[in-house]
């Protein structure tokens, strides 16, 4: 890889076997030209935030690769993926068979219309930081701060290791 850049990915699914479909999500990450897959976090179980107030429970999980594709290359390769699940884009915060979001990229900041990294809203959720902080408690997401830090001023009710919930 000549150029190496780390990239920090948060992934959702509540459709349609949502554990199996994150398992399979970070095995196409895995095998995406241009990407190699450093670590994964655990799965977790959470409650749905914002969107239908009648929708199942996700299953979150986060990952961290390093990447010789640009942010924009990477989110097109992301959506390709969600593509290949079927994802359809009808109810803002509706319910998915798979989300790839791109958390952060190196300490890049990004404010383009269809691209804005740190992820906006990663900072404020918990079914976002709890498994981002597994792999990566230190990172910065801008002027928010560390994720173990942004993750301590959050709630964490609803969300609970897969294996271990219900
Ligand atoms: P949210 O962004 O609040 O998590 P969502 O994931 O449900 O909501 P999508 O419908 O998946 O939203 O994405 C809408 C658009 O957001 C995408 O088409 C993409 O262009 C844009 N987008 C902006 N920043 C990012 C980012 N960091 N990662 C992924 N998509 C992003
Ligand atoms: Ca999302
Ligand atoms: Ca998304």
């Amino acid at each position: 890889m000549v150029d190496r850049h780390i990239a920090w990915i948060g992934l959702g699914s509540n459709l349609d076997d949502p554990a199996g479909r994150i398992r399979r999500g970070v095995a196409e990450i895995a095998a995406a030209p241009g990407i190699e897959l450093l670590a994964v976090s655990p799965l977790y179980r959470t409650a749905p935030v914002g969107g239908p107030a009648e929708q199942p429970m996700f299953c979150n999980a986060a990952a961290v690769l390093a990447t010789e594709l640009t942010p924009h290359a990477l989110l097109d390769a992301l959506q390709a993926i969600e593509a290949a699940h079927d994802r359809v884009r009808d109810v803002r915060w509706g319910p998915r068979t798979l989300d790839l979001d791109i958390l952060a990229y190196d300490e890049r900041r990004l404010d383009d219309r269809d691209l804005c990294i740190p992820h906006p809203r990663a900072h404020e959720r918990g079914f976002v930081l709890a498994p981002l902080a597994d792999i990566a408690p230190a990172l910065r997401l801008g002027a928010h701060g560390r994720v173990i830090d942004c993750l301590a001023r959050v709630a964490r009710d609803d969300i609970q290791l897969w294996e271990t919930s219900p």
